[in-house]
């Protein structure tokens, strides 16, 4: 085992009505970030020289739980583990075997983690053993010079690696590829063959102004509405009628027969059906990833709060989840958020 201990009985649903927003939606999803740190140091991601945040900043393992299980037990059916790179977080395997009590119980439909892939040779077996059934792995080039570019010092080998042992484990594995006008708009139909021939999933994500980072985001976008025209031309793109309450729209690609998801934050908008929110690992809770809307969790659960106090946290938080998002990449532009991905949580 790890460090960390036993899941505490606060896991079972004390309040089963549901978690509706101001809106009257309602949020089954949680994206779980768990560490701010990485051994990748993407382009559009980080900065080259990151500060991390100091550990005491950071939840531990037995916060995490907590708050992850409290908003399982206020109707979040769904939990994605993210960061950072989430395997690189000390015990992290222990965190989610905990969790996967509530894969047992009933109450989580699905444990997910979104990676990047580096770590997965050691890893997948034991996600797979622990009721993880499909994982996102990161991976924007199949040239191992741009991937060490693009990471700023990653090995593409690994990550292939990593891949295939996930799949060997059983795990399902779906590819997110950051659509990049310069780097590898040219090479995408590629990655995409590849990946449908090894039959994984690929979804493409556009850059979204998060956080201040060394590049010029304006040289980097590249419209997935402009992408997808481009592929049309070679490939037939039929649309599925899959929703995920989320921002991707999929397609099947009839010459590959595999699935293609765009997430087009940018040049779309996808908050009327919006059903999830991110939780960082120092215990913030967005309610909206291109808001700066904040509510401090952690100073909650630090203060001594009784589970029904922490419930009434979450359902104030939820309560004031802004109607949508509003990006706009304009040269010079400040981010519309000043946090990073790597912190929210991707
Ligand atoms: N380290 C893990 C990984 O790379 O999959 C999980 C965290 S990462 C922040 C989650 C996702 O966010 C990745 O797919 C990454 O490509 C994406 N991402 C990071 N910064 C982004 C940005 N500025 N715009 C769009 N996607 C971004
Ligand atoms: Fe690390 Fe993921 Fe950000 Fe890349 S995208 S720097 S792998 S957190």
């Amino acid at each position: 085992m790890t460090p960390y201990d036993a899941p505490s009985p606060q896991a079972a649903p004390r309040n089963p009505a549901a978690l509706m927003d101001g809106y009257g939606r309602t949020v089954t999803y949680l994206r779980l970030s768990v560490t701010d740190r990485c051994d990748l140091r993407c382009v559009y991601c980080m900065s080259e020289h990151m500060t991390f945040l100091p550990k005491v900043e950071v939840l531990t393992l037995e916060e995490l739980d907590r708050l992850a299980s409290a908003f399982i037990g206020l109707g979040v059916t769904k939990l994605r583990i993210t960061g950072g790179e989430p395997l690189v977080r000390k015990g992290m395997m222990g965190l989610i075997q905990g969790l996967s009590r509530h894969l047992a119980s009933g109450a989580l439909e699905e444990l997910t983690l979104t990676t990047n892939g580096t770590q997965l040779t050691q890893f997948a077996q034991g996600l797979a053993a622990a009721g993880v059934r499909r994982i996102n792995v990161s991976l924007d080039t199949l040239k191992p010079d741009l991937f060490r570019k693009l990471t700023r010092g990653g090995d593409l080998a690994k990550v292939v690696a990593g891949i295939e042992a996930a799949q060997a484990a059983g795990l399902r594995v779906k590819l997110n590829a950051v659509a990049l006008k310069d780097d590898n708009a040219a090479e995408l139909p590629d990655l995409i063959r590849w990946a449908h021939g090894r039959d994984l999933d690929v979804t493409l994500i556009e850059t979204m102004p998060m956080g201040e980072i060394e590049a010029d985001r304006t040289d980097q976008y590249l419209s997935l509405t402009t992408l997808r025209s481009e592929l049309e031309s070679f490939w037939t793109l039929k649309d599925l009628p899959l929703s995920t309450g989320g921002p991707a729209r999929y397609v099947e690609v009839a010459e590959t027969g595999g699935r293609l998801g765009f997430i087009t934050p940018m040049s779309h908008n996808f908050c009327e059906a919006c059903n999830r929110v991110r939780l960082t690992c120092t215990g913030t809770l967005h309610s909206c990833l291109g808001q700066d809307d904040a509510s401090d969790l952690r100073a909650v659960i630090r203060g001594g709060a009784s589970d029904a106090e922490l419930e009434d946290a979450i359902r104030l938080a939820i309560d004031g989840k802004p109607k949508g998002h509003d990006f706009l990449i304009a040269r010079s532009s400040a981010p519309a958020v000043a946090r990073h991905m790597s912190t929210t949580g991707g």
